[in-house]
């Protein structure tokens, strides 16, 4: 537990359920990654955080931006990044949403499909593209495939139609599924980009940019690389398949810049048992899947949950297998009923409890009011 977060809960005592992120750990995220990937430029992607203080923090730390809407854009802006440093990278845009990034002076953009080339040259002339290929996924505990990229026969065909629209083919990106624990991923992606450079090299068309993606893991209850061994990794396979020709990279770290940087406090609201077979008891915190924990949906992120102050609470009893759920009259609001998740046999209704690395994905996954319930309330240290 992060002593600075720790001490603010307690001094504090704030309204729960609330997200107390330290934005020393932020920076320090930022250096590490900068560190093991110096040649590569950070572009933040703004959606797994995009709270002004983090924006704030990382324009002055010399990161870029990724942003998915305009909207962030704006966030971004109004951060004091300049407008050179954001990638729209989300490949389903409106063309009036491009044609508003391009007036606010945004030049670089992702794409995937024919469709959404013709939209950027309509209305961003002259801007650079990148096309984003298909990854398995695979080895992702988040994995983001299908929905986005196509395939590496396609994205030479389009990158080529590019210049002939009045944009620049810039480069390729991919992503290898968020929460990616397999830096080996990286290899694979990269031996598919390397031969697509190759490919529309032969055409006459040189590419300059290699987008890496996000992916890099944050810890939860299993083990991650270090972020050496990602920077390592990603270096070795760059080496192996553009030898010494390595061009232009870029990442686009979320969950690796900011989860381990925030702790949810919540509140037991009740615990239940419902006779019969199972005897796990339910526990009901003040926050669940609509209140910004939608990652546990299919328990594909298993956040590590503490008592607060254990010790000094002085729970005696051992803990118990069980079912942990939101506050909300939804049934999905579930969040780990098949996961091995233990609290103190002695733990109370009215007893606080603590979810860790939960500054990524969640204030923003947070309903607006679904029955009654406020935002995630957040507090930046
Ligand atoms: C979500 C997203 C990212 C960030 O992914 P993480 O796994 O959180 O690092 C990066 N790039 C794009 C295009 C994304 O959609």
């Amino acid at each position: 537990m992060n002593q600075k977060i720790a001490r603010f809960l307690t001094e504090q005592r704030p309204a729960t359920p609330c997200l107390v992120l330290d934005l020393d750990v932020v920076e320090k995220n930022y250096d590490a990654l900068a560190q093991a990937l110096p040649e590569a430029r950070i572009y933040y992607a703004v959606k797994a955080n995009p709270a002004p203080h983090i924006l704030k923090l990382l324009n002055r730390l010399g990161s870029s931006f990724d942003c998915a809407s305009v909207q962030e854009i704006n966030m971004v802006l109004a951060a004091g990044a300049n407008p050179a440093d954001i990638s729209y990278g989300n490949t389903i845009k409106k063309q009036s949403d491009i044609a508003r990034a391009y007036r606010l002076g945004v030049r670089l953009y992702a794409f995937d499909s024919i469709g959404e080339l013709d939209k950027i040259a309509a209305a961003a002339p002259g801007a650079r593209v990148f096309c984003r290929i298909l990854t398995s996924g695979e080895g992702a505990e988040w994995p983001l495939s299908l929905k986005f990229g196509c395939s590496p026969e396609m994205a030479k065909d389009l990158l080529l139609q590019a210049a002939g629209k009045g944009v620049v083919p810039f480069g390729v990106s991919f992503h290898v599924g968020s929460q990616q624990r397999d830096p080996g991923q990286w290899h694979h992606a990269l031996a598919t980009t390397a031969q697509l450079f190759r490919d529309l090299e032969a055409e006459g068309v040189e590419l300059k940019m290699v987008n890496l993606g996000g992916g890099f893991a944050t810890r939860y209850r299993n083990d991650i690389p270090s972020t050496e061994a990602y920077g390592h990794a990603i270096f070795e396979a760059l080496r192996t398949h553009f030898g010494n020709r390595i061009p232009e990279t870029i990442v686009e770290p979320g969950r690796s810049m900011v989860g381990n940087a925030g702790v949810i406090e919540t509140e037991v609201v009740l615990i239940a048992q419902k006779g019969g077979e199972d005897d796990r008891r339910w526990v009901y915190l003040d926050v669940g899947k609509f209140g910004g924990l939608a990652e546990t949906m299919d328990e594909a992120i298993q956040y590590t949950i503490e008592c607060v102050d254990a010790n000094n609470q002085g729970y005696t009893g051992k803990p118990e297998r069980v079912i942990l759920a939101g506050p909300s009259c939804d049934s999905a609001d579930v969040l780990y009923e098949k996961a091995d998740y233990r609290l103190p046999a002695d733990l109370e209704i009215g007893d606080r409890l603590r979810i860790l690395a939960t500054g990524a994905y969640t204030t923003t996954y947070a309903s607006i009011g679904f029955n009654g319930f406020p935002p995630l309330e957040e507090h930046y240290i």
